[in-house]
């Protein structure tokens, strides 16, 4: 009996997208190698210093809600089987600590379909019974999301990308798909996407965004004051044994990496909505020892993430996963899976 030959498959771009299809990809048997252009993986947008994930609710259970709450579930799944096999340390690399949301735009509402304050996936989504006070005055809704935390994204990639069937080649940037030879071709360049495809660009939207954070934990007295979680609604604050992050901004069609004064103004000024319990003088302290991070993300204008096969008459076995938004850690692992399995579908058909 002969075994059947591994089929191989080329992933161009290691972040998150990149490195969650080479690792579903790797363990469901293909050969990966995957191509980044820069000295290391998560040189884009995936290089935020550090990233939250939390389920989405709406009244109506909107079909987004329901796609980042079952990627959260998948992540779940992934983190814990990641640290299981020794290649992340929860509390360190990660940790579901739940996030507490500040409806400070507008108020949220559990789906009217749940009978009890729980999703069907157990997500455990809840509105808190007391509004909470803000700046300058006023209350807000809070919803805590359960399953919700802070991922290490770059960690997180780096144990996606540690398998043996998978060759990592950086500093390799393709500038043709058609080159690659593969069984199966894939890009997940982020924003950069369309230079590969240039029919792409009328289809995403590169979205700046800077964020200012800092390598050790912000010290406030007493230690209690600020949420022990991630805090979101407007903007968002992510504070982990190591590190804190602030913001985000959110700047359509822009693509310039260079950090911005007039964002740093707009992510404190944001800061001091989320967490009226910082008081001005330690936002002055925090944002002296803070630096900012910009990144570029790109999206759909449906906000769904981007996966399809561009040209099948042209390249029959050339495929996009990208897109993702402000949302890569809930949707990388659940739009890998999901590639894996239209790819083996597509290969059955011939
Ligand atoms: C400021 C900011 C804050 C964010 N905060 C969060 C958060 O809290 N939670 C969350 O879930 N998401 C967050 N995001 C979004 C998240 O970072 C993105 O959704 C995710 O990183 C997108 O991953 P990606 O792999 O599609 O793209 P990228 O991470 O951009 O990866 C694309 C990779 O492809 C490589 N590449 C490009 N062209 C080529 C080529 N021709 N050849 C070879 N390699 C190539 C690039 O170098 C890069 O490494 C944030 C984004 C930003 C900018």
């Amino acid at each position: 009996m002969s075994h059947p030959q591994p089929k191989t498959i080329a992933i161009i771009g290691a972040g998150l997208a990149g490195a969650a299809c080479a690792s579903a990809f790797a363990h469901a048997g293909y050969s990966v190698t995957v191509y980044e252009q820069a000295v290391t993986p998560a040189a884009g947008a995936s290089g935020v210093p550090m990233a939250l994930f939390a389920p989405s609710v709406s009244s109506d259970d909107a079909p987004h809600s329901r796609l980042l709450r079952r990627g959260v579930n998948v992540l779940l799944q992934e983190l814990h089987r990641l640290t299981d096999a020794g290649l992340l340390v929860e509390g360190i690399d990660w940790a579901m600590t739940g996030v507490l949301e500040r409806c400070i735009r507008a108020e949220k509402k559990l789906p009217i379909t749940w009978l009890e304050p729980l999703d069907p996936i157990d997500l455990q989504s809840i509105v808190l019974g007391e509004p909470y006070p803000i700046r300058p005055a006023g209350k807000v809704q809070e919803l805590f999301h359960g399953a919700a935390g802070w991922v290490n994204p770059m960690r997180l990639i780096a144990a996606w990308l540690a398998h043996l069937k998978i060759d990592l080649k950086t500093q390799a940037r393709v500038t043709d798909v058609a080159v690659v030879h593969s069984d199966v071709v894939v890009v997940a360049c982020g924003y950069q996407s369309p230079e590969l495809l240039p029919e792409l660009s009328g289809v995403l939207q590169p979205i700046r965004g800077q964020v200012e954070w800092d390598a050790s934990p912000v010290r406030v007295e007493p230690a209690l004051k600020l949420p022990a979680c991630p805090v979101n609604g407007m903007g968002h604050f992510i504070q982990t044994p190591n590190t804190w992050v602030a913001g985000a901004t959110f700047q359509r069609d822009e693509m310039d990496l260079t950090p911005r004064d007039k964002d740093v103004d707009k992510n404190f000024e944001k800061l001091a909505l989320l967490l009226p319990e910082l008081t001005k003088p330690e936002l002055a302290r925090i944002r002296a020892e803070s630096v900012p991070w910009v990144g570029v993300r790109t999206a759909q204008k449906n906000r769904q993430p981007l996966m399809m096969q561009p040209d099948t008459d042209q390249y029959p076995h050339l495929w996009v996963c990208t897109g993702f938004g402000s949302r890569g850690l809930s949707l990388a692992a659940l739009c890998a899976s999901n590639l894996l399995a239209s790819v083996e579908h597509r290969l059955a058909l011939g």
